[in-house]
C-alpha cells in the first residue's frame, strides 16, 4: 500500500482492511472484486492485483522463506521491497537502495546524477556501506534520516549525523522544474436504460478490472485544439460505431489527475429505449453499482448521473 502512497493516506485503508481480513487465512478466500473495492480512492490499482496474486501464490505453499531470492517470486515484490524486508526482518546482508537513500548518498559523497556511471557508483558504495551485522537498523535509520533530516530542500545539515563526512553539507540545494504535465481529454458516456447503467468492465490498462462507465479513447489537448468539435466527432463516431440512434446531452466537465498526466472528461448522457450487449459490458442497476470497485475517477463522473 505505501508504494507511491503517502502514510496519512494508507492509516484508513490498511485499517479496513486488517478489519476485513485480519490474518493470513482469512485473506485467501478474499475476491479481486473486493480487495479492489476496499482499495477504491488509493489509486495504483495494480499493487491490489499483485496482493491477490500473491495471495494465490501463497496459499499453494507450505512454508515460504524470507529471504531475498524468495521473495522476489511474489507479485509486487521487486529489489527495493525484497531487500528492505529481508534487511529489517532477518538481517539479511543486502542494500537498500531507493530515491531517498540515492538522495542521500548523492549528496554525502557529492555525486554527479547525470553521469553515465552514476547507477553503478550508487550500487557500489551502498554495497560497500551495507553492515555485515544489524542491517535492519542501519536501512532503517537511512530510511529515517532521509524522511526527517536530509529531505528534498532544506536539509537540517547542523543536525544531520553524518555532517562531519558529507561533501554537500550546508549547500543550498535548488528546486528541481516540475515537468509540464501532459493534457488529455475524453468523453465518458452516461447510458441510461430505466434504472439501469451501461458499465464497462474495462479490460484497458488504466483502469483494468475496475468498473467504469464507457470511454472513448483519449487524446492529446494541444494548442490547436477544438474542444466541442471532439466532443462531437468522438460522441457521433461512438454512436455509429456501437449502432446506436440516439441523442445525446452533455452534462458538464471532470478533471482528474494521474501520476503522469491529467485528463479532462467531457460527460453526455444517453437515455435509451432499449438495452443492447456487448462483451465486457454490464447492465447494472445505481445500488448494484454503489457495491462495485471503481476509481476516483468515476466517482467523480457518477456525480454527473444526478
Ligand atoms: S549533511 Fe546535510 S546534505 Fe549531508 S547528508 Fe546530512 S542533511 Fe544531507
Amino acid at each position: 500500500m505505501l508504494q507511491q502512497t503517502r502514510v496519512s493516506v494508507v492509516i484508513p485503508y490498511y485499517n479496513r482492511f486488517i478489519l476485513k481480513w485480519p490474518t493470513l487465512q482469512s485473506f485467501y478466500n478474499a475476491k479481486l472484486e473486493e480487495i479492489l473495492f476496499l482499495w477504491q480512492g488509493m489509486g495504483y490499482y495494480k499493487r491490489a492485483e499483485n496482493l491477490y496474486k500473491a495471495k494465490e501464490l501463497l496459499k499453494t505453499k507450505k512454508k515460504v522463506t524470507v529471504n531475498y531470492q524468495s521473495l522476489l517470486e511474489i507479485p509486487g515484490i521487486g529489489d527495493y521491497t525484497s531487500s528492505a524486508i529481508s534487511a529489517i526482518l532477518n538481517d539479511e546482508r543486502c542494500s537498500v537502495v531507493d530515491g531517498n537513500i540515492k538522495r542521500i548518498l548523492t549528496r554525502v559523497f557529492k555525486l554527479n546524477n547525470n553521469e553515465n556511471s552514476y547507477d553503478k557508483k550508487i550500487r557500489f558504495i551502498s554495497s560497500y556501506l551495507t553492515p555485515k551485522r544489524k542491517n535492519g537498523n542501519y536501512c532503517q535509520s537511512l530510511m529515517d534520516l532521509a524522511n526527517s533530516v536530509c529531505k528534498i530542500r532544506n536539509p537540517k545539515c547542523k543536525i544531520c549525523p553524518v555532517e562531519d563526512f558529507c561533501l554537500s553539507k550546508g549547500f543550498k540545494f535548488a528546486l528541481t522544474e516540475k515537468k509540464k504535465t501532459k493534457n488529455k481529454i475524453v468523453v465518458a458516456f452516461i447510458i441510461n436504460y430505466r434504472n439501469y447503467f451501461l458499465v464497462d468492465r474495462s479490460s484497458k490498462k488504466l483502469l483494468k478490472n475496475l468498473f467504469c462507465f464507457p470511454l472513448s479513447d483519449s487524446k492529446d489537448i494541444d494548442k490547436n485544439f477544438i474542444e466541442n468539435d471532439f466532443l462531437d466527432k468522438t460522441v457521433n463516431h461512438w454512436l455509429k460505431i456501437k449502432k446506436l440512434k440516439v441523442s445525446y446531452k452533455f452534462v458538464g466537465k471532470v478533471i482528474h489527475k494521474f501520476s503522469h498526466f491529467q485528463l479532462k472528461v467531457l460527460v453526455v448522457k444517453l437515455n435509451l429505449k432499449s438495452k443492447f450487449r456487448l462483451e465486457n459490458f454490464y447492465w447494472l442497476t445505481m445500488k448494484e453499482l454503489n457495491n462495485k470497485p471503481v476509481s476516483k475517477l468515476m466517482l467523480k463522473i457518477k456525480e454527473k448521473v444526478k
